[in-house]
């Protein structure tokens, strides 16, 4: 163990411990997935199948895109007397899962919250008909709420777990055992949340309303089986009316398509329905898919805690996963944080670390004095000079997508010089929207009129005061 007490009233203080940790575990037979895909999703997709491509195709030339900061929001169930269930360590396993492999899809976790823990036995093994009875009472607005039972029934089946891809609510539902212990469906559930079909169709099985007719020669690669060109063709390995099965992660049939050609389905895709240890990555193709998802389907996605500031923070107790904390004055410290846990404080003018701190050996503590940062608190790394906070000011762009017209609405806490300008991703100026003016306090609102502009992501650059802002939206048409 390893104690640590600061004290600092100077610009920058750093403070940083690291460990990993590993775990291996067994895995428990049962069906995959259970995510369905309802008319009204397919629908959308179809609607909306060429301007994401493009929005795809757009980011894939980009050199360097932001990461989109995805905030979720875990909840435990567990039996009556407060037994069973996950634990924080198998929470902070399967965060660092999601962020390992969706690292390329420049999409990042973290939680919003603190878990919550659920003692309900007569949940603990969930029957996905209860799903918005007992889902809606536990929610958090516009965040990932990502349920962890000790098993999931669907019609009857057990299932691994499943999730929606977009529109839908912002829930992923999880068997534990198909999470942990170097399993995948984690993974595979949020690929569907952002987007991406099974890598043999658009159902959870070969069918005439989803046939898994993509061709071995890519030549329907647009439009059939996940209409992602970068994924071989999938015959519907392992899935109950498909071709061919996986064994030890090796494809075990001798399929050919309507043209004769013998299939070599993509056993290691974390779409796939190999085995889920098996699962080990996604395409070039899947990862732009998800970012794009990510910005024109869940753009919305916001934490509220990281979107207020405090004066002061006044912290103890055990921090038993990775939380971030921000106060524009002070933060004071008591806090044990645990192993393996990420910790960040950020303050304006001092972080107090008093008697009883203590970062135990094995967790992540960063401090720095740079006071409140919102949510671009994760972007300090990427680029320093670009994404300083307006303490106590609101911008908002609406809407997201946007067609023809969007609104910038800044609530502004004092008087302020501001300027608003759009870029595209290239970092061209596109537009003046403001031009340096002097405002009052209180609402400023703008409507500006991009009917003309090409679809695509933009950049919404607002400087008030000197300090710099930035908010990505997108143009779809
Ligand atoms: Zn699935």
């Amino acid at each position: 163990m390893k104690k640590l007490s600061i004290i600092s009233k100077n610009k920058c203080l750093i403070v940083l411990f690291t460990i990993e940790i590993l775990t291996m575990c067994v895995h428990a037979q049962t069906k995959e997935c259970g995510t369905k895909i309802s008319q009204e999703q397919l629908d959308y997709y179809y609607r909306t199948r060429e301007s994401r491509r493009q929005l795809a195709d757009q980011l894939k030339q980009e050199r360097s895109i932001s990461y989109f900061y995805a905030p979720v929001q875990f909840h435990v169930v567990r039996e009556n007397d407060g037994s069973g269930g996950l634990t924080e360590a198998d929470l902070i396993t399967i965060l660092n899962d999601l962020n390992t492999n969706f690292l390329d899809a420049k999409i990042q976790f973290f939680q919003c919250g603190q878990p919550e823990w659920i003692n309900s036995s007569a949940n603990y093994n969930f029957d996905s008909d209860n799903e918005e009875s007992f889902c809606s009472d536990h929610d958090v607005a516009n965040v990932i709420n990502i349920y962890c039972f000790n098993s999931v029934i669907d019609d009857g089946t057990s299932v691994c777990g499943y999730s929606r891809n977009p529109p839908s609510v912002d829930r992923a539902i999880f068997k534990n055992s198909c999470v942990t212990g170097g399993n995948t469906t984690h993974i595979h559930e949020i690929g569907h949340y952002f987007s991406l079909f099974h890598t043999f169709g658009k159902g959870n099985d070969c069918t005439f309303w989803h046939p898994c007719n993509e061709k071995v020669d890519g030549s329907n690669c647009n439009t059939a089986g996940d209409d992602i060109c970068d994924t071989p063709a999938d015959p519907g390995v392992n899935t109950t009316s498909g071709c061919g099965s996986e064994s030890n992660c090796l494809y075990s049939g001798s399929c050919t398509d309507g043209n004769g050609d013998t299939y070599s389905p993509p056993i290691t895709n974390f779409m796939s329905y190999s085995s889920s240890s098996c699962r080990t990555n996604f395409t070039n193709d899947q990862d732009d898919v998800m970012h794009a998802s990510a910005l024109s389907d869940r753009d919305y996605l916001s934490c509220p805690l990281l979107s207020s500031c405090a004066s002061t923070l006044s912290l103890s107790g055990t921090q038993n996963s990775e939380y971030y904390y921000q106060a524009s004055d002070e933060i004071t410290s008591t806090s044990i944080i645990t192993s393996g846990v990420y910790s960040s404080y950020h303050a304006g003018n001092s972080v107090m670390l008093e008697i009883g701190f203590n970062a135990s050996e094995g967790s992540h503590f960063h401090a720095s004095i740079d006071g409140c940062w919102g949510t671009d608190i994760f972007r300090q790394s990427n680029d320093q000079s670009h994404h300083i906070s307006i303490p106590n000011s609101e911008l908002v762009v609406r809407p997201n997508p946007f067609l023809e017209t969007f609104e910038v609405a800044i609530e502004l806490n004092q008087g302020a010089i501001v300027s608003i300008d759009l870029y595209n991703v290239f970092g061209q100026h596109i537009l003046t929207i403001q031009d340096g003016a002097s405002k009052e306090e209180g609402l400023v609102n703008y409507s500006v009129n991009a009917s003309t502009l090409p679809a695509g992501v933009y950049m919404i650059h607002v400087v008030i005061n000197g300090k710099a802002f930035e908010k990505r939206i997108v143009k779809i048409d």
